[in-house]
C-alpha cells in the first residue's frame, strides 16, 4: 500500500469521484519545503514560523525573515504557502521573549494575544512575508484567535502595510485568515467568516480546549481525540459558516492525517488537509478510497455519536 501511495504521490488529491481536496504539508523549517514538494505536497498548509524564531538567538530581522520565507516560496514554485504568524507562549517558550510566570500558560499570554503585546514584531513579520511573496500565492494566518476583535486589530495593521508597500515589491495574491483552535472562534465562525479570507482548523488545540484536556498530559492526552463528536460539531459549524460566505477551510492539526478521520473531514466539507510531509502520499491515497457520498455518510454517522470511542467504533463497523 505504501509503495502504491508513493508511486501516485504527484497525482492530484481527490476522492474516487473526483472531488478535489488539497493535500498540503506542515512545516517548521523552510529548508524542508523542497522535500515536501518531492513527497507530493500541493502546497504548505501550515508553516510554524515560531520554529524559525526559536532557531535564532534573537528575533530575526526583516532581511533574515525575507530570506527564510523566500526559501520556502521558491521551493514551492507557485504552490500556495500558508504561513502562521508567530505562535509562542503556552507550551512554546521563546527564550528572548520571556512571559511572566502564569498559573495556566495554556490559558494565558500565547498566540495572537502575546503577539499583540509587541505589535512591532508582528508588523516586521507581516512585512517580511509580504515582501518575500512577490509573484507567489501567499496565505497568512493568525493563531489562537478567540473572536473577530483580534482579527480586526491585525487587519488594520495588514491593510496599512498593503498600502505602504508598492505592489511590485510585495505579494498581490494574498489572503489573511485565522486558525480555528479556540471553541469561541468556532462558535462565532459566522462573524469571523464575514471578515477573514479563510479558516484553518487546528484540531490539536481545538480538542484540548473543547475537552479541557491538556494535549501533552501524560495520563489524559490519549482521551484528547479530535474525533470526539463535540469537536466534530465545532468543525461542522466552522465549515458551514465559511462556505456560506464563499471562504475555504483547511485542517492542519493531527486529525488531518488520521485515516479514520479523513473521510469524516471531507464529508464535513473541509477543502484542504495539511499534514506532516511524510504523511502526504498516504493521505492522498486515503482520499482515493471513498467517494463524496460515502464521506458525507461517515460525517453524519460520526456526528450522531455521543463519545469519541463510539465514533471510532461506528466508523470501524462501517
Ligand atoms: C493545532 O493546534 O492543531 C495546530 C496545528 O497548531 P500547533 O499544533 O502548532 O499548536
Ligand atoms: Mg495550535
Amino acid at each position: 500500500r505504501e509503495k502504491a501511495a508513493w508511486a501516485a504521490r504527484f497525482e492530484p488529491a481527490a476522492t474516487v469521484d473526483g472531488h478535489r481536496v488539497e493535500v498540503a504539508a506542515n512545516l517548521g523549517n523552510t529548508a524542508h519545503a523542497a522535500d515536501a514538494v518531492e513527497r507530493g505536497a500541493e502546497g504548505v498548509g501550515l508553516l510554524r514560523t515560531e520554529f524559525i524564531f526559536m532557531a535564532h538567538a534573537q528575533a530575526p530581522d526583516l532581511e533574515a525573515q525575507i530570506a527564510e520565507y523566500r526559501e520556502a516560496l521558491d521551493a514551492l514554485d507557485g504552490r500556495p504557502l500558508v504561513a502562521r504568524t508567530l505562535d509562542v507562549g503556552g507550551d512554546k517558550p521563546l527564550a528572548y521573549w520571556p512571559v511572566p510566570q502564569e498559573d495556566n500558560p495554556f490559558l494565558g499570554l500565547r498566540g495572537i494575544r502575546l503577539a499583540l503585546t509587541r505589535p512591532e514584531v508582528l508588523e516586521t513579520q507581516l512585512r517580511a512575508l509580504l515582501m518575500a511573496g512577490v509573484g507567489r500565492p501567499l496565505r497568512i494566518m493568525l493563531p489562537m484567535v478567540k473572536d473577530v476583535a483580534e482579527f480586526r486589530t491585525v487587519r488594520v495593521l495588514f491593510d496599512r502595510l498593503l498600502e505602504e508597500l508598492p505592489e511590485a515589491e510585495r505579494a498581490t495574491d494574498v489572503q489573511l485568515g485565522v486558525m480555528i483552535e479556540v471553541p469561541s472562534a468556532a462558535l462565532l465562525a459566522p462573524s469571523l467568516a464575514a471578515e477573514v479570507d479563510f479558516f484553518s482548523v487546528g484540531t490539536n488545540d481545538l480538542t484540548q480546549y473543547t475537552l479541557a484536556i491538556d494535549r501533552g498530559h501524560p495520563e489524559l492526552s490519549a482521551q484528547a481525540d479530535g474525533l470526539h463528536p463535540a469537536v466534530l460539531r465545532l468543525i461542522e459549524m466552522t465549515v458551514s459558516a465559511a462556505h456560506a460566505q464563499g471562504k475555504w477551510v483547511g485542517v492542519c492539526g493531527e486529525l488531518a492525517s488520521d485515516a479514520a478521520a479523513v473521510p469524516v473531514l471531507v464529508g464535513l466539507g473541509v477543502d484542504e488537509l495539511s499534514v506532516s510531509a511524510r504523511q502526504v502520499p498516504l493521505v492522498k491515497a486515503r482520499l482515493r478510497e471513498f467517494d463524496l457520498e460515502e464521506a458525507r455518510a461517515r460525517a453524519e454517522l460520526a456526528l450522531a455519536q455521543a463519545t469519541a470511542e463510539a465514533v471510532r467504533d461506528a466508523l470501524e463497523a462501517r
